[in-house]
């Protein structure tokens, strides 16, 4: 009978095999640091660091030999030896993911953005991750900066965004580019998580992407690892060997240390996301960058995301279009075709376009130029005011038409100990389907980051007590976001709830303009009559409601008929002029009454003056 592995140590633990038992508890001669763990029944994070005081940087995953794993046990004053059954291999993690077998779509390199806090080491890691590119190709090729880079890794390519900082990422996301499929976040070991660590990690959860954190400058001799693992579960990011799954990678961008280990990383994460894009289409594209150059004209970096660009192709690139004349690759060389996820700097575009712009490779010269006129006169025909990106009355519509499927929103509230009970309700309601994602849910006033997160992400700003700074409500009103201000909970919920199920209407609010005196009445061919009115405050408008009061009381209420300054027909009259009013249904003015100038506004609770 053959006996499996599981059996045999079994019996070894229990004593029951005839075979000389080893002192102490059996392990494997390689072993992942996780089984190391549970089989010295200790917490995976005191291996790790163990490990860490012999320099091994290790993740929960990591294979370890036994050699290596006999030190940690001993360290711990536990009993262990080699046991020589089997070597149990857990299955890695990415491997339970079953390949698609859709044979039109391959596998694609991941993009990867990095952000974090200034001064964190974002520009530096970029270097250090092109530098290893140098050191592995033969020709050790000089790069040149044209906004992203590939390098490859054990035959795979990673493409990186060579913009640090989420600025970029967010100006790309508002203009509904989505070309980032992994995030790194870095954070320096010896300054911890810091504001626009946070901001970072906002912007990066909201656009749904995966996130990597690299813990960077632990050459530092203040660098503690330990507390920036500690801080990342405070703000909701478990990593893997504390039994969340995100990926944490310590490096220093100086020494290059743990730069190979975060490359593998990167390419595990692609993995798991089954990146696919069909090459043998016609391309489609993002600007990630884009110049005059006063030699070669506009150029424009594209990341290619379907398809493949070739040299010759008629392209649309947001207002323009062009032939591409030449491609060139991240170190300046002639390319003939660019494919999924590569980047390559195209020349030969009209003019220069912006980045987040999308690039669309079509049949002809002709037809990219109509697509081009085409798209401008419809511009053109678009209204000049600025249209809320997303108003909280609209979401049911949107939600409905598919162009959103989540109210997406931030919150700002006056105390911290607001946060918590609204964003509780506000995950509670579920109408029909549809749901609240909250984004950032955060004490104080509503800034320009809170704004501009919700433009990124189609998402509405809710303030709790908590006004917009003024900076953040011009850029709202500019963009056209959506900030609500409530100071009574109930009112917030009750007003998200109605959205949610496209009940919230406007209101209607009257306004009124001015008031008017009338001082004498003159009839005007045979009944209608002019009241010769003195406006004693604000301004009375041609195209207004008109109300008549007489001893306080309304007797009339229906609309301007005519206004008029001597013989002039008027728009509108101020305070301290006189003037001719007509009211329509209304003759019969005495003196002494008061024409009241309204008129009507949509308004909704919440909205922010
Ligand atoms: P960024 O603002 O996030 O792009 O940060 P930089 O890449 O410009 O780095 C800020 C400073 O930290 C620079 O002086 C870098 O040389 C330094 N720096 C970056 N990474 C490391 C590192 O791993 N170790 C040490 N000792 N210094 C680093």
């Amino acid at each position: 009978m053959v006996e499996s592995s599981a059996e045999k140590v079994k019996k070894k633990a229990t004593g029951t095999t005839k075979k000389k038992v080893k002192k102490g508890i059996p392990i494997p001669s390689s072993v992942s640091v996780k089984q190391l763990g549970e089989l010295l029944d200790v917490d995976p994070v005191a291996v790790i660091k163990d490990l860490m005081k012999k320099s091994i940087m290790a993740t929960i995953n990591q294979v370890i030999d036994y050699k290596t794993a006999a030190m940690v046990a001993r360290d711990l004053a536990i009993d262990v030896h080699e046991e020589q059954v089997s070597a149990i291999k857990e299955m890695p993690k990415y491997h339970r993911f079953a390949i698609d077998d859709n044979i039109t779509q391959k596998t694609r390199p991941p993009v990867v953005t990095i952000m974090g806090h200034v001064d964190h080491g974002k520009t530096r890691l970029l270097d250090a991750i092109r530098q290893a590119k140098v050191m592995d190709s033969e020709a050790g090729g000089i790069t040149q900066h044209i906004g992203a880079y590939q390098v490859e890794v054990n035959g795979q390519k990673i493409t990186f965004l060579d913009t640090p900082g989420h600025a970029a990422f967010t100006s790309m996301r508002a203009r509904g580019a989505h070309v980032t499929d992994i995030a790194i976040l870095v954070v320096a070991a010896d300054d911890g998580i810091m504001p626009q660590t946070v901001e970072a990690i906002d912007h990066a959860k909201a656009a749904e992407v995966a996130i990597v954190i690299v813990i960077n400058k632990i050459d530092k001799p203040d660098a503690d690892i330990e507390r920036v693992k500690q801080q990342l579960t405070e703000h909701n990011l478990l990593i893997e060997e504390w039994g969340g799954d995100i990926i944490c990678v310590p490096v220093s961008a100086k020494t290059g240390d743990g730069i190979p280990d975060l490359l593998e990383h990167l390419l595990l994460v692609a993995e798991i996301q089954e990146l696919k894009a069909d090459a043998d289409r016609k391309a489609l594209g993002v600007v990630v960058e884009s110049e005059m150059d006063t030699q070669k004209g506009p150029l424009a970096t594209v990341l290619v995301q379907q398809g493949t660009l070739k040299v010759g192709d008629s392209v649309v690139v947001g207002d323009t279009w062009g032939k591409v004349k030449a491609m060139f690759n991240d170190e300046g060389k002639h390319i003939r075709k660019a494919g999924p996820s590569m980047p390559a700097e195209i020349m030969g575009l009209n003019s220069v376009p912006q980045a987040g712009d999308g690039l669309k490779a079509v049949s002809d010269d002709r037809s990219a130029r109509l697509q081009v006129e085409k798209a401008r006169k419809a511009k053109e025909m678009e209204s000049t005011q600025v249209v809320k990106v997303l108003a909280l009355e609209d979401i049911y519509n949107q939600i409905k038409s598919g162009q959103v499927k989540e109210l997406n929103v931030v919150i700002k509230t006056d105390v911290q100990g607001s946060v918590e009970p609204i964003k509780d309700s506000l995950e509670g309601l579920n109408v029909e389907g549809i749901k609240v994602r909250i984004l950032r849910a955060d004490a104080g006033n509503i800034t320009e980051s809170d704004v501009t997160l919700a433009l990124a992400s189609q998402a509405i700003v809710i303030g709790f007590n908590s006004r917009p700074e003024a900076g953040a409500r011009r850029m709202a009103d500019s963009e056209g976001v959506d900030i609500r201000v409530y100071d009574v909970i109930y009112e917030l919920i009750e007003d998200v709830q109605k959205a949610l199920g496209g009940l919230l209407e406007p209101i209607i609010i009257e306004v009124v303009d001015g008031h008017a005196e009338v001082r004498a009445v003159f009839t005007v061919g045979k009944r209608d009559r002019i009241a010769g009115s003195y406006i004693t405050d604000g301004k009375v408008l041609r195209s207004s409601f008109a109300r008549i009061i007489r001893d306080g009381e309304k007797i009339h209420d229906s609309t301007m008929s005519s206004l008029k300054r001597f013989k002039d027909d008027a728009k509108e009259v101020l305070t301290g002029f006189e003037c001719g009013i007509s009211v329509d249904g209304f003759t019969d003015f005495k003196v002494g009454d008061i024409v009241e100038s309204y008129h009507s506004e949509e308004a909704h609770r919440g909205t922010a003056l």
